[in-house]
């Protein structure tokens, strides 16, 4: 915020807008210690006391010191001294007067000594003395080594050290900042620009250091790149010592004074970043390095978060921009996630949305002067007849105050500013090479690989991988898709070899860094790599630009020769095979061979080092190899090690890479660059095979050329990545090479410290030598088929589908079949035990299984223990999806969790409202009900509603109804079989009853978007969870995580965010179609997940919030016990379930065959489900009963009793691994201690969302809701009432569904409206805002209107072209499923995304308009951002595009995704007709100028509307009617 500086002005707004962010932050388990609120301000000099003389040469340092007196004292004695040394004045300390009694308990427990320091530069100013303070708190850390205080320097940390900008931040509440710090309130606090922060933690614990504004900027979002950029910053640090650059941040006005500071290399300085940092303090520091190194502050931030610049439409039309953007993107890699930044360097300030415009961000400019951009508009109160400028900032946009010059500045003008400061473009014309694809046809004769059998098995290579992998991907350009989770042992537990990929699980986003969308938003990601010396950031210079550009990481031997042989860069191959005479101990030693060799060559010049596992003529068998994935991440990290990693690329050349996993693992451990030459080699067999030709003879398989095949792999692989970067949030290959965003699950630590340093690692495992171990079992088997003592056919090691001879699965059909014999009938409990049996006796599978549970206590007689109905309410099913599941696999195992008490859970596919009712029609003879005629073994009383209902990022069947009709509501941010990726249900399994229910479109294939697009970080989450307590107060809400490492803290965040209930999924889940490599390895065991939520909830004293919920891959009472100790309350099951009603496990659900009629649409196979709701419950009964004869013999009465007691789990010492001895479990048994207090067991009831406004009005308008009548009332409103109308809408839905009320509820707001405003509106609502609105805009909602138009008095301003004015936030009509909204403005990005039958008009929109929506229509008379209808497939959308509108945009066929939809003019009378009758609803709601000039010269305008049409409505009368052409043509 800028303005005026009169006393207080501006910071009293700032301070005020801060107060209406509270909702925006978080507070600690004292619901009282925020997570942190802070401004940034201009140096209040006058408050200070320092004279103006003085002014422009001092220095004032922020400083929290340890709380201790005495240490704070010794440490204010270092600072002085250390500051005299350096040859500053020291002017003394200001006690910073606080008020600590308005702190939480737990902020004021950590609260640190606070005191401003002075320090005084004669006779330098500006940049200089801001450099100088810079370097002398960087090297402050020395200071303390030196003065032998380095425990005082730990508990020293300065907020801001600067003669431009000051700092004050803590762990407060919004409202609690000004009360806390006396100056904030001091009238003397002149301040002509504030910066104000209010902090929701999620990826680490709050602190008062980590409260923000950091130094320089404040960020609201996530980086998801962190680790990689801090490898990344690393490396390049140790080259800028090297080059002695930090002695170029000493300009020529330097005085000795700078000099003095320790500029000669970064040993006397503070690390730039640090992985103890929080994000934003990374960022902040890498921004700030930029900064002081002379970058003005816009042109930093574009530097390292970059706008996604090649999905830019008119990107031709601005070469300066492409030219900046790409010399920077080969020597910075961007720091990448959703990211509001708000920055000052106290001479420019500023905001920058990240490149996929994940956050909100508005602004306004008054006409005199005042720029206020804020998160949430309506957060500054303003004269609404003064405003001259209504905007947002759009994806990868800034805007900017040059303070000295007081100018406003948009994106455009920075944007040009920045890029002409250098002939970028020239210079990558002179320096920079690119090697464009080349067809494989040229690709030459390196790849002929002699004995492919062989190489094959000596690479680990399975015949499923050539047999499922390689053909799928060769044949249909795509992943192989599977079902029903990962259900074999883990790597490290089973008996089989692996090659090392599979020791390492792929990291995801969830909640507080969203995954994007690869398929949909795909124009925002890129694959492009360059390669060689990677030059100085801190200053531009022509050399910089000289570097080798790939447009994939994914070579083939063409592109690699032409890699090999660019004279301009040096470069030099490395061999990874050594003897296999070595042994397994020559492993270590191979590394370091090839790690000395890569320093030396890498030293001596090479800028592409190719590590290649070639083996050229060893047919005799003589040389073993160091697994690819280690040679890789070795390499890289001794480079990084020794300063050399910035001046040469990895490329890895290997036989053992075939699947996207592996590359992803070879590209996120530091390889540029993959050339997998015998997958490809595969693929040309593959293509020879005879069974392959007539396969394609016979129309079995497309008709393909080997070079169609090779491309269609290489296709494959590359969306692959693409998914797996979308996956973690990451959009740019290059920021994901190096980022290491993997968990290893079974790596001991030499192997970690030898080449995956950094990688969590938390049960140990594998040593160097039991890898080499490993390996030599696949070259044993290379050995013995050399011999001729092994057959010539690749092993099947049986890893995807279940054989006999293959490895273990724990879903095989032979426990199918001890299951049915057990529930089948009245349930026999000695088939039961038998399949317990089983389970028990299985080979080490899950990490689980190497514990046992050992009593304190001696046994209770089983009467004492809790009833079976008791444990039995506690069980779950998990949540599968009507359309995954027939509808009597759906309802059977719906009726029978409501027989025992239990949950059933929706899935995210809606529910039919004839469920929601109990059965009264049962014939009791034969177990039939007329309203459900497809179930067998019904009972009057019966109910087939789900007492949890989904609400996923589909938003498939949400309606106000569904929600109303809840127990539970659970917000699926991940499933265990493909966290990270959103639902799939192929088109076959969409017939005309389950298109209705979701509002979709029979036979088209639904591919859910990977987030939701109304959580794009965590307070977005705590919003939606608000939105659900709004609308079903009842309704407990639940969030659903995947096992991952770090998600304890996740979780943290989520019991803050106001979540009922968490669930924690294992890594092992999924019953619905997902590709393989997802299913195989992403996520963690539920084991990890669990034991990591409940210490790190129980450690924050927040445990009491949050009932934990638990499942994968649970069979037995056992499994329930284990869980229960490790904090586990309630219980799902997913696949058991299913088997327990009819599955054979025959694994086809995917394809809509499922033969027992469990998982498919087709009538002939449903007919044949052969469940009952009886043999469901049998199931549960038999766990339950065999729960509490394990409680009773272990002396426990109820479950209550044992929840969190991980004690009593013991290591089991009967059980021997084939691969290592060395795993250690402690990790789930080392749980805080709980025996004595209890009290986090109990929770309260549903949590309130508190006072809203729609209480206030639900109070006059029940009686209206009540009688069916009207009621007109009109309410001022404010940014803090959030999802307005969301309560009203419940309680209509809970009396009359959706569509049942027949009275009118005529409300009208005046003022800024709060986040989903009109949410969930139902038929009879009629809801006027005359103002402006933010985010969420009629989510999800059904029916009714929302009307927004600008203030009064803002629409007098005849000066304002109110279509260019914002009035509506992003993601408005996120899930609507019907009712109208009209806004006389413009709305932001993703406008009516996942809509599926609202009508809109709007003004304008911002990127991704109709974004996979399949239903509704939407018009908009004004500009449009990119990526119209991505997705989409069903509605309609018109988009008006006269001559004025094309001149300030670009075409608007160039902003149409045309992935799937088409655009045409209108061509029929029913779509002039349905325009046009909208249109005159709008002018008559909102008159609207534009509308009236349209509707006035109809024919002359009709022509200029587009009419963007799916396929699936290609044939709907609106779009298409051979006979009668419309007015328009
Ligand atoms: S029986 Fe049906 S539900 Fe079970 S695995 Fe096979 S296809 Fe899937």
């Amino acid at each position: 915020m800028t303005g005026k500086a009169g006393p207080g002005a501006v910071l009293s707004k700032a301070l005020v807008a801060l107060g209406c962010m509270e909702h925006r932050g978080a507070c600690s388990a004292d619901q009282d210690s925020g997570d942190g609120a802070g401004v940034m301000t201009a140096v209040p000099w006058k408050l200070l006391g320092v004279e103006e003389a003085d002014q422009a040469h001092t220095g004032v340092g922020m400083a929290f010191l340890s709380q201790d007196m005495q240490q704070a004292q010794g440490a204010m004695k270092v600072i002085e001294a250390s500051a005299r040394k350096k040859g500053f004045e020291f002017a003394g300390w200001r006690e910073v007067p606080v008020n600590e009694e308005k702190l939480g308990k737990l902020a004021r427990e950590a609260m640190p000594k606070i005191q401003q320091f002075f320090l005084r530069a004669p006779g330098i100013t500006g940049d200089a003395l801001e450099r100088a303070l810079y370097l002398f708190r960087r090297s402050l850390v020395v200071c303390f080594r030196e003065a032998g205080q380095m425990d005082l320097g730990k508990g020293t940390y300065l907020c801001s050290l600067s003669s431009r900008t000051i700092v004050y931040k803590g762990m407060v509440r919004s409202v609690v900042l000004r009360e806390f710090y006396g100056d904030l309130a001091n009238p003397e606090y002149e301040t002509r620009w504030a910066i104000y922060h209010r902090r929701f933690s999620t990826n680490t614990m709050p602190r008062w250091p980590l409260a923000q504004p950091m130094r320089l900027l404040g960020h609201n979002g996530e980086i998801n790149t962190l680790l990689g950029n801090i490898n990344w910053a690393r490396a390049h640090s140790s080259d800028l010592n090297q080059q002695c650059d930090f002695d170029k941040l000493v300009r020529p006005d330097n005085l000795s004074l700078l000099e003095s500071c320790d500029t000669q290399g970064a040993e006397g300085l503070e690390p730039v970043v640090d992985v103890a940092k929080s994000d934003s303090a990374n960022l902040d520091s890498a921004f700030e390095l930029l900064v002081r190194a002379g970058r003005d502050a816009a042109e930093g931030l574009m530097v390292l978060v970059p706008e996604a610049y090649t999905s830019l439409p008119d990107l031709e039309s601005r070469p300066a921009l492409q030219a900046f953007y790409d010399y920077h993107s080969g020597i910075q890699e961007a720091w990448d996630g959703p990211a509001l930044l708000v920055f000052s360097d106290g001479k420019m300030m500023g905001a920058k949305l990240d490149r996929n415009g994940l956050r909100p961000a508005r602004y306004l400019v008054t006409e005199d002067g005042l720029v206020c951009m804020m998160s949430e508009t309506g957060a500054v109160p303003i004269d609404e007849g003064r405003v001259k400028e209504r905007g947002r900032l759009g994806p990868g946009d800034m805007i900017a105050v040059d303070l000295e010059r007081g100018v406003f500045l948009h994106n455009d003008e920075i944007g040009q500013d920045v890029t002409s400061r250098k002939p970028y473009g020239e210079w990558i014309e002179r320096h920079s090479l690119s090697i464009p694809r080349q067809p494989f046809a040229q690709e030459s004769m390196m790849d002929q690989v002699a004995d492919l059998p062989l190489q094959l098995t000596k690479f680990g290579w399975s015949l499923e991988d050539t047999e499922m992998i390689i053909a799928d991907m060769a044949s249909t350009g795509k992943e192989s898709t599977y079902c029903m989770g990962d259900d074999i042992p883990l790597a490290v537990l089973s008996s089989r070899p692996h090659t090392l990929y599979n020791y390492f699980k792929q990291r995801f986003a969830q909640v507080t860094n969203p995954p994007i969308d690869p398929l949909r938003e795909g124009t925002v990601m890129s694959l492009k790599v360059s390669l060689g010396r990677k030059g100085n950031v801190l200053e531009p210079n022509e050399e910089n630009a000289r570097l080798l550009r790939l447009e994939s990481p994914l070579l083939n031997s063409a592109e690699l020769d032409l890699v090999m042989s660019t004279p301009k860069f040096p470069s030099r191959s490395l061999s990874t095979v050594y003897p296999l005479t070595d042994g397994p101990e020559g492993l270590r030693a191979a590394v370091d061979r090839l790690c000395n060799e890569a320093v030396k060559t890498v030293s001596g010049g090479v800028e592409v080092l190719l590590l290649s596992d070639r083996l050229g003529s060893d047919l005799e068998g003589e040389l073993t190899y160091i697994p690819p994935l280690l040679a890789v991440g070795a390499v890289h990290h001794r480079l990084i090690e020794e300063g050399l990693r910035m001046r040469a690329s990895l490329v890895i050349e290997t036989g053992q890479a075939w699947n996207t996993h592996q590359l992803a693992c070879l590209i996120g451990y530091g390889a540029s660059a993959v050339h997998p030459y015998l997958a490809l080699q595969a693929v040309r067999d593959w293509h020879g095979e005879k069974k392959t030709q007539v396969q394609m003879e016979s129309g079995v398989l497309p008709r393909l050329t080997l070079e169609q095949a090779l491309l269609n792999y290489r296709d494959a692989n590359e969306a692959g990545l693409l998914k797996v970067m979308s996956k973690m949030g990451i959009s740019l290959i290059e920021s994901y090479t190096g980022a290491q965003i993997f968990e290893a699950i079974g790596i001991g630590h030499d192997l970690l410290q030898l080449g995956f340093r950094g990688t969590p690692s938390r049960v140990g495992g594998l040593s160097v030598s039991d890898l080499a171990q490993e390996v030599g079992g696949f070259v044993a088997k290379a050995l013995e088929m050399r011999g001729g003592a092994g057959s010539r056919k690749l092993e099947n090691y049986g890893f995807y589908k279940f054989m006999v001879k293959g490895e273990y699965h724990h879903n095989s059909p032979q426990l199918s079949k001890l299951l049915h014999k057990a529930v089948n009938g009245d349930g026999d409990i000695s088939q039961y035990e038998l399949f317990s049996k089983a389970v028990a006796e299985r080979p080490p599978t899950t990490l689980r299984d190497l514990l046992e549970i050992q009593s304190d206590r001696p046994p209770v007689p089983l009467s004492d223990v809790e009833p079976v109905e008791a444990i039995m309410r506690r069980f779950c099913t998990g949540g599968m999806s009507l359309g995954a599941l027939s509808r009597e696999a759906h309802e059977t195992l719906a009726i029978a969790m409501n027989r025992i008490g239990g949950k059933s859970n929706s899935g995210e596919g809606g529910e039919d409202p004839v469920r929601f009712e109990p059965l009264k029609d049962v014939d009791q003879a034969t177990g039939l009900s007329p309203r459900l005629p497809h179930l067998k073994g019904l009972r009057n009383g019966d109910i087939a509603t789900s007492a949890i209902k989904q609400v996923a990022s589909g938003r498939f069947g949400v309606t106000p109804e569904y929600l109303m009709n809840a127990d539970q509501i659970e917000i699926k941010i991940a499933q265990g079989a493909k966290p990270g990726e959103g639902g799939q249900l192929p088109g076959k399994k969409i017939d005309d009853y389950i298109a209705g229910l979701r509002s979709s479109k029979a036979g088209v294939t639904l591919i859910s978007p990977p987030p939701h697009h109304d959580i794009y970080s965590i307070e977005d989450l705590a919003q939606l969870i608000f939105d659900l307590h709004a609308i079903n107060p009842r309704a407990r809400v639940s969030v659903k995580l995947v096992a991952e490492v770090g998600i304890g803290t996740i979780a943290a965040g989520v019991s803050k965010a106001n979540a009922d209930v968490i669930q924690i999924s294992g890594h092992d889940g999924g019953t619905g179609a997902s590709p393989l490599s997802s299913i195989k390895h992403a996520g963690s065991p539920w084991e990890l997940g669990l034991a990591e939520v409940h210490r790190t909830l129980m450690e924050n004293g927040l445990r009491g919030r949050v009932l934990l919920r638990v499942d994968g891959g649970f069979k037995t009472g056992y499994d329930i016990l284990q869980a229960a100790l490790m904090g586990g309350e309630e219980y799902g099951f997913g696949t058991i379930a299913m088997v327990a009603a009819g599955c054979i496990m025959a694994r086809i659900c995917h394809t809509n065959n499922c033969p027992v009629g469990v998982a498919t649409q087709r009538e002939d196979l449903r007919a044949k489900f052969p469940g009952t709701p009886a043999d469901v419950v049998n199931y549960f009964a038999m766990v339950a009963e065999e729960v509490r004869g394990l409680l009773a013999e272990f002396g426990y009465r109820s479950l209550d009793e044992v929840i969190g007691r991980a004690d009593l789990l013991k290591p089991r010492e009967d059980v021997a691994l084939t691969k290592t001895r060395a795993l250690n479990m402690d990790f789930l048994t080392q749980l805080p201690d709980s025996r004595q207090d209890r009290a986090w067991l109990r929770h309260d009831g549903v949590h309130s969302n508190g006072p809203m406004l729609d209480d206030d009005i639900f109070e006059s308008v029940a009686p209206a809701i009540a009688q069916h009548a009207s009621h007109r009332e009109t309410i001022d409103i404010v940014n803090t009432d959030r999802a307005v109308g969301a309560r009203l809408a419940g309680e209509i839905a809970k009396r009359y569904g959706n569509r049942g009320f027949k009275g009118q509820l005529d409300l009208r707001f005046r003022g800024s409206a709060g986040q989903s405003f009109g949410a969930f509106a139902v038929a009879g609502m009629d809801v006027r805002l005359e103002g402006e609105a933010n985010d969420y805009v009629g989510k999800g909602m059904n029916g009714g209107r929302v009307v927004i138009v600008p203030h009064p008095d803002f629409r007098k301003r005849t000066d304002v072209s109110f279509p260019d004015q914002v009035i509506a936030g992003n993601t408005c009509l996120y899930g609507a499923t019907g009712g109208i909204l009209y806004a006389l403005g413009r709305a932001g990005e993703r406008f009516a995304v996942r809509n599926s039958g609202a009508v809109a008009v709007v003004e304008g929109a911002g990127d991704h308009m109709c974004e996979y929506m399949t239903g509704g229509i939407v018009v908009c008379l004004g500009r449009v951002g990119k990526n119209v209808g991505a997705g989409m497939t069903g509605g309609l959308a018109y988009v008006y595009e006269d001559d004025a509108i094309a001149s300030s945009s670009l075409p608007f066929d160039k902003l149409v995704n045309t992935g799937i939809v088409k655009t045409q003019r209108i061509q029929t009378k029913a779509g002039d007709a349905q325009l046009k009758a909208i249109l005159v609803d709008y002018l008559n709601a909102t008159g609207s100028a534009k509308a009236n000039v349209i509707l006035k010269n109809w024919n002359a305008h009709v022509g200029k509307f587009h009419q963007v049409v799916p396929p699936a409505e290609s044939s709907v009368p609106e779009v298409k009617d051979a006979n009668v052409k419309a007015s328009a043509e």
